[in-house]
Formats: structure tokens, C-alpha cells, sequence
């Protein structure tokens, strides 16, 4: 097929060096020319260019922008598209942008890849980063059967594990198992920072190790990443971030009063339930 990627950053970049491998053509848009000439030159894409007017004939578009750009992106795309070209996206909130791009464009599917990295920008983009990982699609009871099928006929080869959902419901869990886990673990770090005494700080530096690097992965990513999901997923990242105040109050008490079988009754229940979702 021919496809289309704007945005070349991890995701749009990693993307179109697996949809290349699979022998497909994929022309790239990114905003600066100099992404635009790594990305050809990292076999990302067979050739980009910073006009959306490159796209005029493809079969389906990715929109790997960050999320503040992907309404605007599909309406500068729209003039230049023939109608059977199938929009997707990858943004990590769904119903903001599901709700406005379906009324702009009949074949767009809502999708977001759940996997990435710390790092960010078109060097960041690596071969097999979805492999294994979910990827969820969020069509509506608007969107045509044809172009989900469109889309998920390119993910399948990529060993993904495809879901579908609703947009809501894709917000409210993902505010869970990842918006949360950013605002978690950027506040970790924050703490590590406030450390008043320089010998101590320099101490802490030098001891952290794996268990530091697990936690502060997430929070120590593209703050732009962090930023827009808390703007554009504010309810449900909102409601995750107050019930985890809750459950870090709770151990609060326990610690303070010396409650040492409920804490480990604490510990047990998320021992147990952790795996149930790895
Ligand atoms: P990224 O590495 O910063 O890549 C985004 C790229 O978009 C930038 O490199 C930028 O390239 C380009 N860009 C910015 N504005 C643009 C515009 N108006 N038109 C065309 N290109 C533009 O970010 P990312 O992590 O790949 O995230 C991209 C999208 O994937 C976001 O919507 C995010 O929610 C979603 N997502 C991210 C992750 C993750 O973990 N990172 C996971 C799943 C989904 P230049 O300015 O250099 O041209």
C-alpha cells in the first residue's frame, strides 16, 4: 500500500520503518525540513517533505503528531485527500479526538499503540517497537467496517495485539495504567530532586539503580507527552490521580500508627493483583 505518516518522531518514524519493512511505500511529512532528510536517511520513510500535499494519493495516513496537532493536521490534510483514504492516528487520548475528527473526515479510525520510550524526535525511532505490544483501535458505530479492516490488514503483520474499544472507555483505562503512572513517577523524581543536603543528593545519584530506573521511566520522558495527557484526558487523570492520593494517605496512616498487618495486607493485595495486568 501507500501510506502516509505526519509527524516523524518515535512513534511516526518507528512506524514507518516497520511498514516499510512489510514492503510498503511510505511517504513522511514532518514540520522541520532537517527531520524530514534524517528520516529518509534512516530508511524511515522512501521520501518526505514538510507540504501535506505529498499525501494527495495514499491509501491510509497515520497522524503521529503530538496531540495538540492532530485535529489541525487533518484539517489541512482534508483538501489534498481523495475519499477513500483512511485516516488513523496515534494519540494517547481518544475521545477528544475521535469526536472531532469524525465529523471532518467518515473514514477515520482512532487508534494508539501502547508502547515507547523515554526518548523522543526522529533518532529516537527504533525497528519492532510495537512488537508484542497492544495496540487499541477505537472506532465508532459511524466509522466503515472497510476502514478498520484497512487498518488492522497493516498492524497485523506488525505482531501487534489489536483491540477495540470505545473512546471513553480507551481514556478511563489508559488514565490508569499509564496517564497516571506518568504523574506518579514524574512526582518521584521530584521528590529525589527536593533532597536538601548536596552530599546526600549526590549519594542518592550515584546508588540508584534498576529499581529507580523502572520507576522513573515514565516520569522522566517527553514532558510535552505528560503535559497534553493530563490537558486532553483531564477528568479521568483527575479521578486516578485522587484515588492514588487516597491509597498513598491510607499508607501514610498505616505507617504512622504502627499498623504493620494492614500494611502488609496492602502490599499482599497489589502483589497478587500486579500480574493481572502484565
Ligand atoms: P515525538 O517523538 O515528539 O514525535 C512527534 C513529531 O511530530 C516530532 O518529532 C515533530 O517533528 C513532528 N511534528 C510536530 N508538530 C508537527 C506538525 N504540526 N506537523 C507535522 N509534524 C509535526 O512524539 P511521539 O512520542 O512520537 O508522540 C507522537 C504521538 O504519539 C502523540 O500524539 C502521542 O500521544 C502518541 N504516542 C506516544 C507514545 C510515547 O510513549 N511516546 C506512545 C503512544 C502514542 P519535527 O518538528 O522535528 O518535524
Amino acid at each position: 500500500m501507500q501510506i502516509g505518516i505526519v509527524g516523524l518522531g518515535l512513534i511516526g518514524g518507528s512506524l514507518g520503518l516497520d511498514l516499510r519493512s512489510q514492503g510498503h511505500t511510505v511517504l513522511g511529512v514532518s514540520r522541520r525540513p532537517r527531520t524530514c532528510e534524517i528520516a529518509v536517511a534512516r530508511g524511515a520513510v522512501d521520501t518526505a517533505e514538510t507540504d501535506v500535499s505529498l499525501l494527495s494519493d495514499t491509501d491510509v495516513i497515520f497522524i503521529c503528531t503530538p496531540i495538540a496537532q492532530i485535529v489541525p493536521t487533518v484539517q489541512q490534510l482534508i483538501p489534498h485527500l481523495t475519499p477513500s483514504t483512511v485516516l488513523t492516528d496515534v494519540g494517547s487520548v481518544k475521545a477528544a479526538i475521535v469526536n472531532e475528527i469524525a465529523p471532518l473526515w467518515s473514514n477515520f479510525v482512532g487508534g494508539h499503540p501502547m508502547a515507547g520510550t523515554a526518548d523522543s524526535g526522529i533518532e529516537a525511532a527504533v525497528h519492532g517497537l510495537l512488537v508484542g505490544n497492544p495496540y487499541v483501535l477505537t472506532p465508532t458505530n459511524t466509522t466503515p467496517e472497510a476502514a478498520i479492516a484497512r487498518v488492522e490488514l497493516l498492524l497485523r503483520p506488525l505482531q501487534v495485539k489489536l483491540f477495540h474499544c470505545e473512546p471513553e472507555d480507551h481514556d478511563r483505562a489508559v488514565a490508569a495504567i499509564s496517564h497516571l503512572p506518568v504523574m506518579v513517577s514524574a512526582s518521584l523524581i521530584a521528590t529525589c530532586l527536593d533532597e536538601s543536603d548536596s552530599r546526600v543528593l549526590k549519594l542518592a545519584e550515584a546508588l540508584a539503580s534498576s529499581g529507580f530506573r523502572d520507576t522513573s521511566r515514565v516520569g522522566g520522558g517527553n514532558p510535552e507527552l505528560g503535559l497534553m495527557m493530563a490537558q486532553y484526558n483531564k477528568p479521568e487523570v483527575l479521578r486516578s490521580l485522587l484515588s492514588y492520593r487516597k491509597h498513598l494517605d491510607n499508607i501514610i496512616d498505616l505507617i504512622e500508627q504502627e499498623r504493620w498487618t494492614e500494611l502488609k495486607a496492602v502490599f499482599s493485595r497489589t502483589q497478587a493483583g500486579r500480574s493481572d495486568f502484565l
